[in-house]
């Protein structure tokens, strides 16, 4: 197998496999990883138009055990004319690669698979695997989270995982992700009674007592933010109330919610939160709740140490370690081993003419090297 992470970036990208139709794509992984000795499981679920294509490759029995976990879907490319060079060209120009999923994450995936190509028999003796879904970008619910929850009913264990998503943001290194902030929504009905605007004491108006407990919620900080996490945070990002005249008061108002939060709070401290405050403003009212991933912090074992060590080998500096920025499929596998986040920089990612540097391309797959080798030492 070829072991520049060049033209493997540029086979992935030339398969427009956008979310969550990233099965193409696999195909080419799997087509990398056979000779090398994987087993390869295809894991697809969901039925019709809402399925998803995984992959799961292992090499090895043994421990410990080293997952790789990337996703081979990419979020479209919008106004295909806007871009300097066709999206699923695989164009390289100067030193710069261009394509969509140059960054998120192809590249990624195709540094850690050359690296393994270059690095095979290191892992003798313990396991390496590779879990790629096809829809990470996308709604994420037969992804990864369903290939990980099947594996652990089969048995399956990791000691540590690794996230090849781009967590760099200005150049490759100098950021690593230890965690994640959690993010919940919450969908809040107000009810009230309808009326004459002109007549207001014969009505009770729900935008009114609403807003009161929204003015609260964006008012009062949650927290100053602790060790690892900045301070958590809540946005009003949706709000609707029937109008259908400009003097009647409606018969409902509602709001919908996110908080990203930190360590000093769960799904359930924060939903109490919500509804201690609603119930000081409103009589007669709803919440529903909707989880994406609760905060987590888990990179402080010994291949955050070997990543964090590996980054200074080949840049010269040592990561920052942050746990901002939004979900990523770690959440669905911190629970069960040691997970930290590292990868190619952002900068362009989801957006027109997303592109990487080959040398940063390169250099990532050598960092990747270095961790095989001293993981498995
Ligand atoms: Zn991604």
């Amino acid at each position: 197998m070829e072991s520049d992470p060049l033209p493997l970036a540029q086979s992935l990208i030339r398969v427009p496999s956008v979310t969550p139709d990233g099965g193409a794509a696999l195909d080419v992984v799997a087509s990398w990883l056979e000779p090398l000795g994987f087993g390869i499981r295809r894991m697809a679920f969901g039925d019709g138009a809402a399925r998803v294509d995984n992959l799961y490759a292992r090499r090895g029995d043994g421990a410990p055990h080293l997952c790789f976990l990337g996703h081979s879907d990419v979020v479209p490319p919008g106004d295909e004319s806007a871009w300097s060079a066709p999206p699923f060209a695989a164009e390289v120009r100067g030193d710069l690669l261009i394509g969509r999923g140059a960054v998120d994450m192809k590249g990624g995936v195709a540094a850690f698979c050359a690296a393994i190509a270059r690095q095979l028999e290191v892992a003798d003796g313990g396991s390496v695997s590779l879990l790629i879904t096809g829809d990470e970008e996308g709604a994420a619910i037969f992804g990864s989270r369903a290939v990980i929850d099947t594996l652990v009913k089969e048995g399956e264990t990791w000691d540590a995982c690794l996230v090849g998503e781009p967590t760099s943001v200005a150049r490759l290194g100098d950021t690593i992700k230890i965690g994640r902030r959690g993010s919940l929504t919450a969908k809040a009905r107000v009810s009230g009674v309808q009326g004459h605007t002109a007549y207001p004491h014969l009505a009770d108006n729900p935008i009114h007592r609403l807003l009161a407990a929204l003015h609260e919620l964006t008012t009062t900080p949650l927290d100053d933010g602790t060790e690892h996490f900045e301070p958590s945070n809540l946005q009003v990002s949706g709000l609707l109330a029937e109008n259908v005249a400009a003097n009647v008061i409606p018969a409902w108002a509602e709001a919908t919610i996110n908080v990203r939060y930190n360590d000093l709070h769960g799904v359930e401290s924060l939903e109490a939160r919500l509804r201690e405050v609603f119930a000081r403003h409103a009589e007669d009212f709803a919440l529903e709740f909707r989880s994406s991933g609760d905060v987590f912090r888990s990179g402080s074992g010994r291949l955050t140490a070997m990543l964090s060590a590996a980054i200074e080998e080949e840049t010269g500096e040592a990561p920052a370690t942050s746990t901002g920025g939004g979900t990523s499929d770690a959440r669905f596998m911190w629970r069960h081993c040691e997970v930290v986040e590292f990868g190619l920089a952002g900068r362009t990612m989801h957006s027109v003419d997303e592109s990487v540097s080959v040398d940063e391309l390169r250099k990532l797959s050598a960092i990747y090297e270095r961790v095989l080798r001293e993981y498995f030492s």
